[in-house]
């Protein structure tokens, strides 16, 4: 058997050829490489889809992070709450617009930002709560929100990896993740849900007023061409993108469904190995799997390192969590500031998890991994 990767964009992209390759052609043909049709038609379209009143297409997720704490106006030293256990990303656009991030523990059966200890962390400084939905489940937003309200706090979205979930309030009313807080930020990184053939992202919000000023921060501050009123950056989606995006969109529901499918057989195929636990999903979201990530007691290392030995990929997401960063040493964190967020990074393993998955595939890593803890070779 060929070697098991961690995704597969190649087959994903085999079934989907005719469609791409023709929309890609078009704007080939038109020479129209920068804004134009499928810009504003995508953004439309992903609008319609989440439900959000707007949707602003940018360079990458990264970028979507950073013009969103951008158009909220904060200030050098304000101070914006976060979870340390997160792509890079996140706390990096806090600290390039000189803001501080504050780290906020997780919960350890969902890998969220731990809604109950945010509280604790808000000082008179504190402008913006960014939650990430980590691995495609959303956090706790009534919650967050209703903490936001009640400090006057803005709440700016990660949703890199939850594109497509829906959120559950108490009241029974859905929204879909990336569409409850005051911005919502994306990415169409390739591997992502979502994912174009090189780099996107995009910001959504509800109020009109924000979404203005993100449209001119994107485009160098300004809405009228050569008049700058704010101090912008130039993030843009390419037309090719946004093309590909198109087609892609179309699909999403039915990726999405792969993944849970996907899911389903792993947490079948796994259930009760000790020391494995299969995720855990929160009562108010569902969960699009951009990881499927386990969480393994002891052994992890030599697990990972045995699955790579039969050739099958696995990958550990994130194996030291933000507050231990070098780059962020100056903030002040030590080691037991976040105890959660440290032992997972000791714990968690993603398994491979994409659209193209299918039950043999998954039987062989399920076995293969059950054998090595059957030969108590972890
Ligand atoms: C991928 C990702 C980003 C960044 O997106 P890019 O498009 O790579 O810039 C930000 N946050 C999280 C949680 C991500 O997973």
């Amino acid at each position: 058997m060929a070697n098991i990767s961690m995704v597969d964009l190649q087959t994903q992209y085999e079934h989907i050829k005719p469609e791409v390759d023709a929309a890609i052609q078009e704007v080939l043909n038109s020479c129209y490489f920068v804004g134009g049709g499928p810009v504003k038609e995508f953004a439309c379209e992903l609008s319609g889809y989440l439900g959000a009143k707007d949707v602003i297409p940018c360079g990458n997720g990264t970028d979507a992070l950073q013009i969103a704490l951008m158009a909220l106006g904060l200030k050098p030293g304000d101070e914006v709450i976060t979870t340390p256990f997160t792509f890079v990303a996140t706390a990096e656009v806090i600290a390039l617009l000189q803001l501080k991030p504050v780290f906020v523990d997780i919960h350890p059966d969902t890998f969220n930002i731990d809604e109950t200890k945010i509280e604790e962390a808000i000082t008179s400084k504190t402008r913006c709560i960014i939650p990430v939905h980590l691995f495609g489940q959303v956090a706790n937003m009534e919650a967050i929100m209703n903490i936001a309200k009640q400090h006057n706090l803005f709440v700016v979205e990660d949703n890199a990896q939850a594109i497509g979930a829906d959120y559950t309030f108490s009241d029974g009313r859905r929204q879909k993740a990336g569409t409850i807080g005051h911005i919502g930020c994306t990415s169409f990184f390739p591997s992502k849900n979502l994912g174009c053939y090189g780099d996107g992202g995009a910001i959504c919000t509800n109020d009109l007023e924000l979404s203005e000023k993100i449209r001119m921060i994107c485009n160098h501050g300004s809405k009228v061409k050569y008049y700058h009123d704010e101090i912008g950056v130039n993030s843009r989606l390419d037309t090719i993108q946004a093309a590909v995006l198109r087609i892609k969109l179309r699909h999403l529901d039915k990726y999405t469904a792969a993944r849970q499918e996907a899911a389903q057989i792993y947490n079948e195929l796994l259930a009760g190995e000790e020391p494995i636990t299969t995720p855990s999903i929160a009562t108010f979201t569902t969960h699009v799997f951009h990881q499927y990530t386990l969480k393994v007691t002891s052994g992890r290392d030599r697990l990972q390192k045995k699955l790579g030995e039969a050739g099958i990929a696995s990958a550990i997401y994130y194996p030291v969590p933000l507050h231990l960063q070098k780059a962020y040493q100056h903030n002040g964190y030590q080691k037991g500031d976040f105890p959660v967020s440290e032992m997972m990074a000791e714990q968690v393993l993603s398994l491979p998890m994409h659209t193209e998955l299918n039950r043999n595939i998954q039987i062989k890593i399920a076995s293969t991994l059950k054998g090595f803890i059957k030969e108590r070779a972890i």
